[in-house]
């Protein structure tokens, strides 16, 4: 981090600031220059705050050179992070998953079937969500802790771990057999949520919020980093611009710069970012090619009644045809980099 003094700056507060600074654990290089004195500071400067030194009034401007994302940054782990979501389900580092189920449970005959049918097509990992955050209080809201039974129900029948949005911490105690916890992107924010889940012993998935920037992304994972959990995995699902044909824009450069900044697993949801189903196929496989760990995919056995999110839900049998394109599309894309 870099900061540049005023020109005017007194002796006095000039070292009450280097003081401070090194009370802080850094070291201080300072150059002094004909007009203006610059302030290096080496060491992690993670908990630094740039708006306080900013207001300061010998303070000129304040420049970070290094992120504020320590865990997840890839400069201290230039590996990629590899874990398991779910029993021998690795992601991470050219391990792939396909998490495939509907928008919400439904009920036991849907959530099982659906289940069955997306295991069959070469899924990995089970979605539906038990607590629903919709825009509408109408709308429906989720079968709740139901749902999380009938999860367990069709996780037991296929084998396949499950996935599911915890919405408020005050449900934690409900989701001791979920295998990945997903925090939703109307949630990437909720920082009481982040900390407590950094205390958890499972793999938590964050999606990024509609208006968030990969920085503020990456420093959501960092909350549940800090906390010792280390097995963070980063979604892309879509954030909102300007065009309003697609229910968000599918920002697929997320994939490369993500990987770029962070040691992370990143996922892409193409549902929710396209809310159109016919789109759901073509900006999946743009996602395995752009070089996602994985992919989140809505899929209902009858999108015209699901009671959410229908309209951007494709069928199993799509599904079955997408799921077999992504591994040809991994195979052809293993045997070009090894050329
Ligand atoms: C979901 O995956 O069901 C969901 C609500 O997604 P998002 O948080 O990305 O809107
Ligand atoms: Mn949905």
């Amino acid at each position: 981090m870099i900061i540049l003094l005023k020109n005017n700056t007194k002796n006095d507060e000039l070292q009450s600031l280097i003081e401070w600074l090194k009370n802080m654990g850094l070291d201080v290089h300072i150059s002094e220059g004909a007009e203006q004195t610059l302030l290096g500071l080496i060491g992690d400067t993670s908990r630094i705050d740039t708006d306080l030194i900013q207001a300061l009034d010998i303070v000129e401007s304040v420049k970070r050179i290094q992120e504020p994302y320590k865990n997840a940054n890839r400069k201290f782990h230039p590996d990629d992070s590899i874990f398991e979501v779910g029993k021998d389900n690795l992601i991470g580092g050219g391990h792939f998953q396909i998490i495939a189920g509907p928008c919400s449970v439904e009920n036991e005959e849907q959530i099982c079937t659906i289940a069955k049918d997306v295991k069959k097509s070469g899924a990995t990992i089970l979605r539906g969500g038990a607590f629903k955050p919709r825009t509408s209080p109408y709308s429906f809201q989720g079968l709740r802790q139901e749902g999380i039974r009938l999860l367990l129900l069709a996780k037991k029948e296929t084998g396949l771990p499950i996935i599911t949005e915890l919405m408020d911490l005050s449900q934690l105690s409900l989701f001791d057999e979920v295998d990945v916890i997903q925090v939703g992107a109307r949630n990437m924010q909720n920082f009481e949520m982040l900390k407590e889940l950094g205390h958890c012993d499972k793999p938590i998935l964050i999606k990024r919020g509609m208006s968030s920037t990969f920085q503020e992304l990456l420093m959501s994972a960092e909350y549940v980093m800090s906390g010792g959990n280390e097995r963070v995995i980063l979604c892309e699902r879509g954030i909102r611009t300007f065009e309003t044909y697609t229910r968000n824009t599918l920002d697929i450069s997320a994939v490369p710069v993500l990987k770029e900044l962070s040691h992370l697993p990143v996922v892409v949801d193409p549902s929710h970012a396209t809310g159109m189903s016919r789109m759901v196929p073509p900006m999946a496989l743009a996602a395995t090619a752009a070089g996602a760990d994985g992919l989140m995919v809505e899929v209902h056995n009858d999108p015209a009644h699901a009671l959410c999110d229908g309209p951007q839900s494709i069928t199993p049998e799509t599904f079955d045809k997408l799921a077999h394109q992504v591994k040809s599309l991994r195979n052809a894309m293993n045997a070009a980099l090894e050329c």
